[in-house]
């Protein structure tokens, strides 16, 4: 890894492809590092199609056991990285058995699109920044170009994934010529928009579907401390920053039941 601007930024010469998915409550979720995630990216910007990114957490995987069409869309992805610190848990938990395999390490999103925009301007991928509040994601432009000089960016557009907007954003999207796109709706609104439609943006090879990462970005949304994140805890302190997602998340609860119940079954 290099640093720039004070982020990590990894080398991705590997070409591997994506190892195959283990799956957690019926979910899948790629074994894959922060590395591996922007070697696949690499790979997928060579091949002629939309690749899917979903970045899963343990509210993916309750959400997906009341929502057919959502785990049809993580079964379909061509990458499910492991967003939360839950996962990990407990891959380890229900993997016990040394040769099974368990998630190296998380991969947040969060940071992910820093990387991301590093790749960009370095390979001059032309990303398009949908959704968020008014203003935020041309904001993030803003500070990811501020960051990364040689960025160039297909366009931004704020707002709701509405369908009376669909084929007007779709179109928006096309003719900005972008070929990666980055969407933050919120899950899973933001991988259905990307699932119905992956087949009406010929030249988007990523789609990822980044929840608040624009938030966190633009400082909207305040990042737990790496010392809370290293305790795994940073979920604890987005819920004290931002107690209105405490029905959310309750599926946290949940789901560390039923993975404890799991692994006895
Ligand atoms: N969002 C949006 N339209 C919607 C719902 C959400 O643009 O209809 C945006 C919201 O402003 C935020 C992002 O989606 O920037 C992620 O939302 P949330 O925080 O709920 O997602 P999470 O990070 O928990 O996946």
């Amino acid at each position: 890894m290099s640093i720039k601007n004070g982020q990590q930024q990894p080398t991705t010469n590997d070409m591997t492809a994506p190892p195959a998915p283990i799956t957690l409550l019926g979910t899948p979720v790629h074994p894959i590092t922060m590395v591996s995630t922007l070697a696949a990216i690499r790979q997928f910007m060579r091949e002629p199609r939309l690749h899917q990114i979903c970045t899963t957490n343990p509210e993916f995987v309750m959400t997906a056991q009341r929502d057919p069409l959502f785990r049809q869309i993580l079964e379909a992805a061509d990458l499910c990285i492991p967003d939360g610190i839950g996962l990990i848990y407990a891959a380890r938990w229900l993997n016990w058995r040394w040769q099974q395999p368990r998630l190296p390490e998380r991969v947040p999103g969060s940071e992910l699109i820093y990387h991301l925009a590093a790749l960009c301007a370095a390979e001059g991928w032309l990303p398009f920044l949908l959704g968020a509040s008014e203003g935020i994601a041309a904001a993030t432009a803003d500070i990811l170009q501020g960051q990364y000089p040689a960025l160039q960016i297909a366009g931004t557009h704020a707002g709701s994934p509405a369908f009376e907007e669909n084929d007007a954003l779709v179109q928006m999207i096309n003719e900005s010529g972008a070929n990666l796109l980055l969407v933050a709706y919120g899950a899973p609104k933001q991988d259905k928009w990307i699932y119905r439609n992956r087949d009406k943006l010929p030249n988007v090879r990523v789609a990822i579907g980044v929840g608040g990462s624009f938030d966190f970005v633009t400082g909207k949304s305040i990042r737990a401390p790496r010392w809370v994140q290293n305790l795994g805890l940073e979920w604890l302190h987005r819920l004290l920053h931002e107690p209105w997602r405490w029905r959310r998340m309750l599926a946290l609860p949940k789901f560390a039941l039923r993975v404890l119940i799991a692994r006895h079954r």
